[in-house]
């Protein structure tokens, strides 16, 4: 295993939840949906299996993969715009070699969308052109993008057929040749194509807490499961680790440098006040520059404190005690007011750190490691 995995595991382990006893990932009935998305699977020519690009395999669910690999299948690595591009195409790379189908994408985006339809329609049209109807399922763990993909999906097919006719299908079940209406959106004729307007929805594979926290982190697994503030300090460890805080800071000055608006007056935007600063906007300016100087200061806290650091990072003690330090810092830069009880202000700070991260104000992240890389 690769020093960054290693690292992870140690991460994932850190004792932040003392006595929090075993967790319970998942209610039960969700297991029982996977068995039912066994026999809707048997129905579809083709599975689109979204993938949250930042978690490349944590979000997968293993118990249908070896079912799932045996149908033609295309693993769409889904919100892109929130992984690190510069190692996004590694992973694509990385599925190729292992001869999936794969796409990274966007499913709020219609070209990234049509990309992704233009790849269903090759893999099908080549084989099976000789079937009149062609069944795609849409399958994933939760929040992964399934429904918003399908929305733009039915957008797009509206578009090429603004008639959109019911799908027959034979059922899967103990009579033969009876057949049922099906739901779908015709993507393509000749032979006519029909994505299924249900998603699957898979459970997660949780085989260690690091892989839940990579869930929980990405919103695949409810918040309450693990606790806001242990997700938090894992996304702490994470960034620390990776001495992110360092990267922010040598971004900084380059965005400084290079900006083509620099003049010097914006040498220091530490230096005025977020309020001074507002007066001087409009509202709606005023929003979108409210939450880049909140980035900043945040960013900017956690390397404070990450370079007044002295510990050891491999030391667990150590990281969690930097952690600490950096969640009570994160008060003022979130404005929590001081007569705030010091659980609920760690609270608070954890919910909107999570919410920076997973809106991608933090920047790109994959969390998980390619395999075989160290
Ligand atoms: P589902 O549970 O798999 O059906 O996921 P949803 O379609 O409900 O999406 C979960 C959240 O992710 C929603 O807030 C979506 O707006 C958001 N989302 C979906 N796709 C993308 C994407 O490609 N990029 C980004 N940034 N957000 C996305």
């Amino acid at each position: 295993m690769g020093g960054r995995a290693q690292m992870g595991k140690r991460i994932a382990e850190m004792g932040f939840n003392p006595g929090g006893g075993a967790i319970n990932w998942f209610p039960g009935h969700m297991a029982a949906a996977t068995r039912a998305i066994r026999d809707r699977l048997k129905l579809a020519d083709l599975v689109i299996e979204v993938r949250d690009a930042r978690i490349p395999l944590s979000s997968a669910n293993e118990d249908l993969q070896s079912l799932l690999s045996c149908k033609r299948r295309i693993i769409a690595l889904n919100k892109k715009d929130m992984a690190n591009p510069n190692i996004m195409h590694r992973w694509v790379q990385h599925f190729e070699s292992c001869k999936q189908d794969c796409l990274s994408m966007n499913a709020h985006l219609k070209s990234s969308v049509s990309q992704l339809l233009a790849l269903v329609e090759l893999k099908l049209k080549e084989v099976i052109s000789r079937e009149p109807t062609l069944l795609v399922m849409v399958v994933g763990v939760p929040n992964v993008g399934k429904s918003s993909l399908i929305n733009s999906i039915h957008q797009i097919a509206n578009s090429r057929f603004p008639v959109q006719e019911k799908i027959k299908c034979a059922t899967v079940g103990p009579l033969p040749g009876v057949t049922q209406d099906i739901a779908g959106y015709k993507i393509a004729n000749r032979p006519s194509i029909y994505v299924l307007d249900t998603p699957g929805v898979l459970v997660p594979s949780i085989p260690d807490i690091e892989t839940g926290l990579k869930l929980a982190l990405t919103g695949a697994v409810k918040d309450s499961v693990v606790g806001e503030e242990r997700i938090a300090q894992y996304l702490l460890a994470i960034l620390n680790s990776r001495r992110t805080p360092l990267h922010w800071d040598r971004l900084g000055n380059e965005r400084m440098r290079t900006a083509p608006e620099f003049d010097g007056r914006n040498k220091n935007i530490f230096a005025d006040s977020i309020p001074k600063r507002r007066r001087q906007l409009n509202v709606s300016d005023s929003d979108a520059l409210y939450i880049e100087d909140l980035v900043r200061e945040v960013q900017r806290t956690l390397y404070l404190t990450f370079k007044d650091f002295e510990g050891n990072l491999e030391e667990e003690g150590e990281l969690e005690s930097l952690i600490d330090a950096q969640l009570t810092a994160l008060r003022k830069s979130f404005r929590i007011p001081s007569h705030r009880a010091c659980d609920e202000a760690r609270t608070m700070v954890s919910k909107k750190l999570l919410t920076l991260f997973r809106t991608g104000k933090l920047g790109p992240f994959i969390l998980d490691n390619l395999p075989n890389s160290s």
